[in-house]
């Protein structure tokens, strides 16, 4: 399991890499924004701690850039401010917990673990569909060996998909981890993603992957 720390406060930051470290997991640590930003673009991490007092780019930032760019890794956030604003704000922009400082290391892992079961299945490599590829740690998707231009959206949909290939993922799942908002059973714009993409994915090729499951959702494949 490998994290990433974005604590710009570096005794704060070495107690928690030193803590992570001695529980087994792999720990890289930026500090500021911007590089924790750049770090989790590139890499697949199967969980952020996320400080919002940051430099050059505060953890708010940081969110707001992950989850627009598809990227769906369970993020702890830790404020040192207990304002409920700032905790809404965290949570609406697609933070999973928040932890305000300070805090015990016990409480942290207890977070940690619960984010980490609850967290996206371990995505080692590019998931293959049939001659389709999905691979969340670089955001690119090739169909034939063919590059797909996928818009972000497009693409942690079809990234959903691709982890559940074979099984049905409904409207209200894909509302809820791609909108981070509950299906309110009318509103079309799923559809209308799936609609976009399929005609990138699946379109140009004989061979259709994506089926739709009538009153249920969709699925990848299978
Ligand atoms: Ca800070």
């Amino acid at each position: 399991m490998k994290l990433l720390v974005v604590e710009d406060e570096p005794k704060a930051a070495a107690a928690l890499q030193k803590g992570l470290t001695e529980a087994g997991f792999e720990v890289d640590v930026a500090g500021d924004g911007e590089e924790g930003l750049t770090l989790a673009r590139a890499a697949a991490y199967d969980l952020l701690i996320l400080d919002v007092m940051l430099p050059k780019l505060d953890g708010f930032g940081v969110i707001e850039h992950l989850r627009k760019a598809g990227k769906d890794v369970p993020i702890l956030v830790l404020t040192a401010r207990d304002e409920v604003p700032d905790r809404v704000k965290g949570l609406e922009l697609g933070a999973d917990d928040y932890l305000v400082k300070p805090y015990s290391f016990a409480e942290l892992m207890a977070r940690v673990k619960t984010l980490l079961r609850r967290g996206p299945a371990a995505r080692a490599g590019a998931i293959q569909i049939d001659d389709l590829e999905v691979d969340e740690a670089t955001g690119k998707a090739r169909r034939g060996g063919k590059d797909l231009e996928l818009t972000s959206r497009e693409f942690a949909l079809l990234a959903l998909l691709a982890r559940h290939s074979g099984q049905v993922v409904t409207r209200s799942q894909i509302s809820e981890k791609i909108w981070k908002v509950e299906y309110d059973g009318v509103s079309n714009v799923i559809d209308v993603h799936v609609r976009h993409l399929r005609a990138k994915v699946d379109d140009p090729y004989d061979r259709k992957l994506i089926r739709t499951v009538r009153g249920m959702g969709y699925a990848l494949g299978g």
